[in-house]
């Protein structure tokens, strides 16, 4: 695998496209093969061509042996816990996404397992792993919406010898970022909704790995619980992730741009960005990251009511929950994504009523810059 990483991410392995010709792989809604056929397909749910085009791309990208497609990050997830049984421990980084946290306390807490919630950026967590010995350690990095940077190597280090596997969820940075598996994790997990995809029409989920029994769990998981994704969503996917070197180089460059105008400015407390010297992980981030990624969070001085009103104002800037897309969006977690947690809790996590997470996408910085200024004008 000498190829750059453009080239790898526009050819895939087979496409299963025959004598036909065709430069773009066809998409196989068939539910069904006839039996024998030398793909080895027989059901759609336990593998499909559509599958098999974007595992190839996806291990291409993440540099591994393996990748195992779902219908969505929350299905990828399920896969990978599924795997786990009554009584067992999981450590997770207190920081995860919500459905995450969702999946843990309402689902999987039904069925014995049982959750620890720690802050892996603090020394001790690694003493809690030592203690504990759970049976996964579940991380994520950098966490939303605060952008915590979790020491990825020096958890991996301690979990390895004891034979714990280690999850990180690469949503957010993406394997063009950071590469949990070169860093020591068993599983690099991710919604390929937000940033493989890039445009916001399909959902889908991923596993890589390079352990074949995890890589077997996994597409055990796929056909047993009914994991799989949709052929159509497959392709959409595989089309997506072509242009994501071209996409991620602009969203990075934008937002990294508009977290230091943010920085400047007056009704700012501050500006969470992994690449900005302020970031308290800053050595860290640049230790494991290539890039800062394409996520800011902000707290501005303002009330829950000015800064709902200022999210409103920005005309680029789409008030929506996800992220990853080509177009830029705004998410006031107070009151979106974090709008069921208690108080208390949003206080222990630091989100508050000014707190705001950009999803910078691809258009003009100009544009963006002038957009943003506008609506700081107006905060009052
Ligand atoms: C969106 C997201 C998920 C869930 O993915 P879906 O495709 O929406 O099911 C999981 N983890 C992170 C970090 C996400 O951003």
């Amino acid at each position: 695998m000498n190829e750059g990483l453009n080239t790898r991410v526009i050819h895939h392995g087979e496409s299963f496209a025959g004598d036909t010709g065709t430069v773009m792989p066809p998409i196989f809604p068939s539910s069904t093969f006839a039996h024998g056929n030398a793909g080895g397909f027989d059901y759609t749910r336990s593998g499909n061509p559509n599958f098999r085009i974007l595992d190839s791309v996806l291990s291409s990208v993440e540099g591994c042996a393996h990748a195992t497609v779902f219908a969505s990050g929350v299905s990828a997830i399920t896969a990978v816990v599924s795997q786990l049984k009554q009584g067992d421990l999981v450590l997770c980084e207190e920081n995860l996404y919500g459905c995450t946290v969702r999946l843990f306390e309402q689902v999987f807490a039904k069925f014995g397992l049982r959750t620890e919630w720690v802050d892996f950026t603090q020394p001790d967590a690694l003493d809690v792993i030592r203690n504990q010995i759970p049976a996964m350690v579940w991380l994520e990095s950098p966490t939303n919406p605060l952008l915590k940077v979790i020491d990825l190597q020096a958890v991996c280090s301690i979990t390895e010898p004891l034979g714990i596997p280690v999850v990180v969820d690469n949503t957010f940075a993406t394997a063009l970022v950071q590469r949990p598996l070169d860093l020591g994790a068993t599983l690099s997990l991710t919604s390929t909704t937000k940033y493989i995809n890039g445009h916001s029409d399909a959902l889908g989920g991923a596993v890589c790995t390079n352990d074949p029994d995890w890589q077997q769990k996994m597409v055990f998981s796929q056909k047993a619980l009914g994991l799989q994704p949709s052929p159509f969503d497959c392709w959409l996917i595989t089309r997506g992730i072509k242009t994501l070197p071209l996409r991620l180089k602009q969203q990075v460059a934008n937002a990294a741009a508009l977290a230091d105008q943010l920085a400047e400015h007056p009704d700012v407390n501050w500006v969470r960005y992994p690449h900005r010297k302020d970031h308290p992980q800053h050595a860290v981030a640049v230790k494991q990251m290539k890039g800062g990624g394409a996520i800011v969070t902000a707290s501005f001085n303002a009330s829950q009511e000015q800064t709902y009103a200022l999210c409103k104002r920005l005309r680029w800037f789409t008030m929506a929950e996800s992220l990853g897309g080509i177009e830029s969006l705004i998410c006031h977690p107070a009151t979106m994504t974090h709008a069921a947690v208690s108080a208390d809790v949003k206080a222990r996590l630091g989100i508050d009523a000014g707190l705001v997470r950009f999803s910078v996408g691809c258009e003009d910085l100009t544009d963006l810059q002038a957009d943003l200024q506008q609506a700081l004008e107006l905060l009052v």
